[in-house]
């Protein structure tokens, strides 16, 4: 049987221009420099199937939270030649309202998500306001409602999703934050997802300023590193350097739509 490869395409769905990176880092030396935040969720393509991982944010809620949105997964993924309500597989890294917008635009797609998370996002820890500043309850109550229709795996630490697709448990940002392994043309990809909001992070062995368990936080960087055949194959979800580093995707319109299976170019990292 032959192995799958798949393309991966990160689409910026929205960006904060106005945070600081004392918003973003604990114990930062210039807490009032500014530090863009992007905002990505992806798809992933083989020869045959398509793979939804994170499904963007609510407009609504984006604006709320003070952000600017720039494009809904609907739009994005028709861009790609992929009708959103035909897709069939969504992974959800974790429940942040920036990775689970758009949940009604999949209504034939089974979703998979780290079974701590919902624990977490339905237990005891959300009395705490730190912890459940970043939920949304109305999709939480979605999220119940997938699982009682069928529709919501929620999976142990490490499962297989297709050939080539496995998802790992990291905890940190979040109890039940996972990372997304692929395997592209160039070796083995790893969709960091919130585990890595900048790449600053993981070259600077840092926690991010949201975070559940910044032990797991720090440990993932590990985890990171041994599931990635390079830190070149790593991709946070947040940060601004890859839309300098990664090439758009020639078949999409958008600027906001990237190839990430492909080489970075590190010359333009600043
Ligand atoms: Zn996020």
């Amino acid at each position: 049987m032959t192995e799958t490869i798949w393309r991966i395409y990160g689409i910026r769905h929205a960006i904060n221009t106005g945070r600081t990176r004392g918003q973003n880092f604990i114990l930062e030396a210039q807490p009032d420099a500014p530090l863009v935040l992007d905002f990505y969720s992806w798809v992933l393509i083989s020869e045959d199937r398509t793979i939804v991982v994170d499904t963007g944010m609510d407009p609504a809620k984006a604006a709320r939270h003070g952000h600017t949105h720039l494009l809904s997964p609907v739009v994005a993924l028709a861009e790609l030649g992929v009708e959103a309500a035909s897709a069939d597989t969504v992974i959800l890294t974790h429940a942040h309202y920036d990775h689970l917008g758009f949940l009604d635009a999949f209504p034939q797609a089974h979703f998979h998500m780290q079974a701590e998370e919902m624990a977490y996002v339905t237990g005891p820890w959300m009395q705490k306001p730190w912890f459940r500043r970043a939920y949304e309850p109305d999709e939480i109550l979605r999220l119940v409602s997938l699982l009682h229709g069928g529709r919501l795996t929620l999976h142990g630490r490490e499962a297989r999703i297709a050939d080539g697709v496995t998802v790992h448990w990291v905890g940190g940002h979040c109890a039940g934050q996972e990372v997304v392994r692929v395997r592209t043309a160039r070796g083995w990809v790893v969709l960091a997802s919130d585990a890595l909001h900048y790449y600053e992070e993981y070259e600077r062995g840092v926690p991010f300023a949201v975070v559940f368990n910044s032990s797991d936080m720090i440990a993932a960087h590990d985890t990171i590193r041994a599931l990635a055949d390079s830190d070149d194959h790593v991709l946070p979800a947040h940060d601004p350097r890859i839309a300098r580093i990664y090439p758009r995707a020639d078949r999409a319109g958008s600027e906001h739509i990237l190839r990430l299976d492909l080489a970075p170019d590190p010359g333009n990292a600043a």
